[in-house]
């Protein structure tokens, strides 16, 4: 071990940073984020070491260094441009016994500056000991993306507890399994979404329960959106819950890609549903995550796009309160939002349209839809979720109540994923060219103006999905 990792309490400690450019600038950011009295001396500074004056983080001090500067500090850096300068100050510095960092020059280092993962208080630090720092960075962000952003709450929660869980489960091995069934399940889960109030309350119903002798606590369901198909587009949060379910409960919608990277070993339910393979009816998938909850399963409800965007997430979260289970909602991507940046088409436009409406084309049972003329709005994107089956039905509607027949229209299929097909037409013929192409669920139509911009905007897109046109 070339370097040893200690944390530096820098409360108080008056420090030296010699420099005054972006180097310079970037560790008198990082000293900052610490109480440590912090002091920057160079002949001129960067303009942005301006807002750090002004927060009272920093001193500057217009000079050119010499020995004398280093006078009543604990701890030096050394970040001129000037490397023989550098080395100087190294020199002076530690003849007085100061512990100096030399910006770049790891061999006149008493001690370096790791990449680090703040999570305060948790902090992770990444050192190549100076020998490949950009190595060290690629670890940082690899981190950065595995770690939630807000896992230093469970620190603090942890913290608040630690006394209290102490004394009700005195076993330090018992203690070891508690804290870990704690961390990973609803309390954990309720505290990254920030829902610290319930978090401290699920964290009391389960001392109580374990002070009750009692049975395990429920276990937490998450009503995670996978986004429209390309597993990129999941959100870091989404990625973590998957591969720590212990369940997951799928929809038709969700595409193999993302399955694969839930966890192996999770149990995975199919639950549909197609339109015509009503798999598990909504009523059954509701019971079910009460009941998994139930025997102490963290849950992922996994659910195509937005769960709260034509997913029926709304009905699913009902049961699961009146229930009492601990539940948190992931937002994804939703097909409209997917599909659009897929195909080149902007919802919005400052010249084209100022609005845009998510509709169903799915009808309750044999009900029409009334509201068509609602629909008909200038400047405005419609955008038709579940519309295949009722395209014609719909177009006709939509031009008897007033638009024009040429209105620009798209069918995205299979948006996102490599099998996206896009079919660019107009109002009046869109639904005869759906069945020329043999259109097949799922698909996602955009009618509108910006409609026109997707001959300009989306030639890459479909060039790097290899979609086809
Ligand atoms: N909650 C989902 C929508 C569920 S409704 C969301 O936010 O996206 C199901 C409908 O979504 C499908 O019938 C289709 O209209 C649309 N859809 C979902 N994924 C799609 C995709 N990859 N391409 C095209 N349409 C999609």
């Amino acid at each position: 071990m070339d370097f040893l990792p200690i944390f530096l309490n820098p409360h108080a400690k008056p420090c030296l940073i010699i420099g005054g450019g972006p180097v310079a600038l970037r560790k008198a950011e990082l000293l900052s984020h610490t109480d440590a009295i912090v002091t920057a001396l160079a002949p001129a500074f960067h303009p942005n070491f301006e807002p750090l004056v002004r927060s009272g983080k920093i001193l500057l001090r217009r000079k050119a260094f010499d020995s004398s500067d280093l006078k009543g500090f604990a701890l030096v850096i050394a970040a001129t441009d000037d490397t023989s300068l550098n080395a100087t100050i190294a020199h002076s510095a530690r003849k007085k016994g100061l512990w100096v960092n030399v910006v770049d020059q790891p061999e006149l280092c008493d001690f370096i500056m790791p990449a680090i993962v703040d999570r305060s208080p948790l902090i992770i630090a990444v050192s190549s000991g100076g020998r490949a720092p950009i190595l060290a960075r690629l670890i940082r962000a690899r981190l950065e993306s595995l770690i939630p952003a807000n896992f230093g709450r469970l620190a603090e929660l942890a913290g608040r507890f630690r006394s209290r869980v102490k004394q009700v489960v005195p076993n330090s091995k018992e203690r070891r399994r508690f804290w870990e069934r704690v961390l990973q399940g609803s309390v954990g889960e309720l505290m990254l979404a920030g829902q610290t109030t319930a978090a401290a309350d699920a964290m009391e119903a389960t001392l109580d329960s374990i002070r009750d002798g009692d049975l395990p606590p429920p276990g937490h369901v998450a009503l995670v959106g996978a986004g429209p198909g390309d597993p990129d587009l999941l959100t870091f949060r989404a990625l973590r819950l998957m591969q720590e379910a212990d369940t997951v409960v799928f929809d038709r919608l969700v595409s193999a890609e993302i399955l694969a990277l839930v966890r192996r070993d999770a149990e995975k339910i199919y639950a549909g549903k197609a339109r015509s393979e009503h798999t598990l009816p909504q009523e059954q998938i509701n019971h079910l995550l009460v009941r998994l909850a139930k025997e102490g399963k963290r849950v992922v409800r996994l659910k195509g796009g937005d769960p709260f965007i034509f997913g029926r997430g709304g009905e699913e979260i009902e049961s699961l309160a009146a229930e009492k289970i601990p539940f948190t909602v992931v937002p994804g991507i939703t097909a409209a939002s997917g599909c659009a940046s897929y195909a080149g088409i902007p919802l919005t436009h400052r010249d084209y349209a100022q609005s845009c409406l998510f509709v169903t084309g799915h009808r309750r049972g044999d009900q029409p839809n009334l509201d068509w003329n609602k629909r008909v709005v200038p400047q405005q994107t419609l955008v038709i979720y579940m519309g295949l089956l009722g395209l014609q039905e719909i177009c006709q509607a939509l031009i008897r109540h007033g638009m024009a027949p040429d209105m620009p229209a798209a069918l995205i299929q299979s948006g996102t994923t490599p099998q996206q097909k896009v079919i660019i037409a107009t109002v009046s013929t869109l639904a005869e060219r759906a069945r020329e192409k043999n259109a097949a669920a799922p698909t996602l139509i955009i009618i509108g103006e910006v409609v026109k911009l997707s001959e300009k905007l989306s030639w890459f897109q479909s060039q790097e999905k290899g979609g086809e046109k």
